[in-house]
This record gives C-alpha cells, structure tokens and sequence, in this order.
C-alpha cells in the first residue's frame, strides 16, 4: 500500500498551522500565489514525509488529504464510498 500526501493549494490559506506541525520539517509556505490570493503551503522535503497526518488533523481548511493506493502508478482518486445510513 503506498500512501499519497496531497495539498490542495486553492483550498490552502497559508497559515502555516501544517508546517510549524509536521515533526519531519517537509512542509514550506510557498513564495507564489493561489488563485485567492494566499501562499499555500507545499511539501518541500516529501521524501521525509512519515504519513502521520498531523497536517491533516491540523488544517482548518481540510486541505490536506493522505490516500491510500494499491499501486503507486495508478492515479486514482475515485473513492466515492457514500456513507449512506438511513
Ligand atoms: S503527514 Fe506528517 S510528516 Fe507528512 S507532511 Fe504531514 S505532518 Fe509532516
Ligand atoms: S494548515 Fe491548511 S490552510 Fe494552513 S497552511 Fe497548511 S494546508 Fe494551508
């Protein structure tokens, strides 16, 4: 099972909150722009990411997603299991 950390850099208000977390020290806040107008955070070292999804946990904006993939060739992200109770 390989693991995606993924950063959605339009939903991201750099607030650093993720980068001051991450105990590996991979996230940075960009020096470029999103489309709001805010520096979104990247991952700068990714090859240090642990998965421990603190970022995820931590971010206010839930911009942050770790997804697990069967293959690390498949770009797939539809995983649409509607939880559907009652
Ligand atoms: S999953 Fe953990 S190690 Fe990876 S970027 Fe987030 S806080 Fe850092
Ligand atoms: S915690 Fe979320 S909103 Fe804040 S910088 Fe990180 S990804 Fe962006």
């Amino acid at each position: 099972m390989t693991y995606i950390h993924k950063i959605d850099s339009d939903r991201c208000k750099g607030c650093g909150l993720c980068v001051t977390i991450c105990p590996k020290h991979v996230l940075e806040i960009s020096e470029k722009v999103n489309t709001k107008g805010y520096f979104p955070a990247f991952q700068a070292r990714p090859e240090d990411c642990i998965k421990c999804a603190l970022c995820c946990s931590m971010c206010p904006d839930v911009a942050i997603t770790i997804t697990g993939a069967e293959d690390a060739d498949q770009t797939q992200q539809a995983a649409s299991t509607e939880d559907n109770d009652g």
